[in-house]
């Protein structure tokens, strides 16, 4: 995986959100530190420093990209802000660019959680080599899977020492058995699933290349429906397609064209439901309805298509005619 992504350090994880965590604290992040983050995403991605009494600034997105608008992120920038927590929305590579120059400015830890995109390119260097780590997923619906599975990347060999240690019940680098060094998880990824990613990661580009050419298919059958826009690709980055997110013309809602495909017998989902919006989060911090305008029209209006490798060409016309359908009766 080290190879792959090009860095100097892959460690494996049992899971996304337990890589995501173990780089939080070998970062040292902890209660009242500030981490900004965008809304627009999977709940792991903020609990991976709520576990640590952190707290979450949430910053809007892009609307092209989905991905976090780094000048919104600057805005928000406080004494107490210690770390960006990047997402690479959907396999669509963040604006790394502008990230690490505010990073920089501005003294901030990046963790990358690029669970959606392994494969991903941004200038042509592979996503995961960003910032100070990254965490990469390999749950069943991600671009490669091992049951449950995730690693973290990173070319920082005192982070990579500490995950290593803190994954492994706080074992020192001896690994000797009953010897504990600091507090630590088991947060081991197993051999079965690891034989299995072994495997997976040796089929991962053709993976890749099925999946682009459903996109591409996807894209051609979109543009009979011109109340739906299939997702942009930036000139600037390889993408690696996870999921297949639509966005639908600001005068509709997703729910109805949802609804009406699950009639037809498509399955959709509603990625994402911004997180600022989830109960715990507005309990705990106090957000609501309105704080994240751009974020929140947007999840308005994006549908999750049904998207795999082996999705047919017929399979891909007859979503995009129930997809049409469902927008000429909820219009
Ligand atoms: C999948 C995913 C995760 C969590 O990964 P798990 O392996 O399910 O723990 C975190 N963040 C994002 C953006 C994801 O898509």
């Amino acid at each position: 995986m080290a190879a792959y992504v090009g860095v100097k350090h892959a460690i494996a994880a049992c899971n996304g959100t337990a890589a995501l965590h173990l780089i939080v604290r070998a970062l040292g992040l902890g209660p009242g530190d500030e981490i900004l983050v965008p809304s627009f995403t999977f709940a792991a991605t903020i609990n991976a420093f709520l576990f640590e009494g952190c707290r979450p600034v949430f910053v809007e997105i892009d609307p092209v990209t989905k991905n976090l608008d780094p000048r919104d992120a600057e805005r928000r920038i406080t004494p107490r802000t210690k770390a960006i927590m990047v997402v690479d929305v959907f396999g669509h590579p963040a604006d790394w660019d502008a990230i690490e120059r505010i990073a920089q400015k501005h003294g901030l830890r990046v963790i990358d959680d690029c669970c959606e995109a392994l494969g991903s390119e941004y200038r042509g260097k592979k996503i995961g080599g960003f910032g100070d780590a990254g965490a990469f997923s390999f749950y069943p619906n991600k671009q490669m899977t091992m049951g449950e599975g995730g690693v973290v990347v990173t070319n920082n060999d005192e982070v990579a020492r500490l995950v290593r240690s803190l994954r492994n019940q706080g074992r020192g680098e001896m690994g000797i058995w009953l010897e504990h060094e600091r507090l630590g998880y088991n947060y081991r990824l197993d051999e079965m699933s690891a034989a299995l990613g072994v495997t997976q990661l040796q089929r991962l580009e053709s993976f890749l290349a099925k999946r682009t050419r459903v996109a591409e298919m996807y894209a051609e059958h979109l543009r009979r429906v011109p109340e739906v826009e299939a997702p942009r690709v930036m000139p600037e980055v390889r993408m690696s397609w996870c999921l297949y997110v639509v966005t639908l013309a600001p005068h509709l809602h997703r729910d109805p064209v949802m609804a009406s495909m699950e009639e037809q017998g498509i399955p959709t989902r509603g990625y994402f439901e911004p997180v600022h919006l989830q109960v715990y989060i507005r309990q705990q911090f106090g957000y609501k309805e309105g704080d994240l305008p751009v974020t929140e029209d947007v999840a308005r209006r994006t549908i999750a298509l049904p998207f795999f490798n082996n999705l047919s060409e017929e399979q891909v016309r007859r979503v995009i005619e129930g997809l049409a359908q469902a927008v000429k009766q909820s219009a």
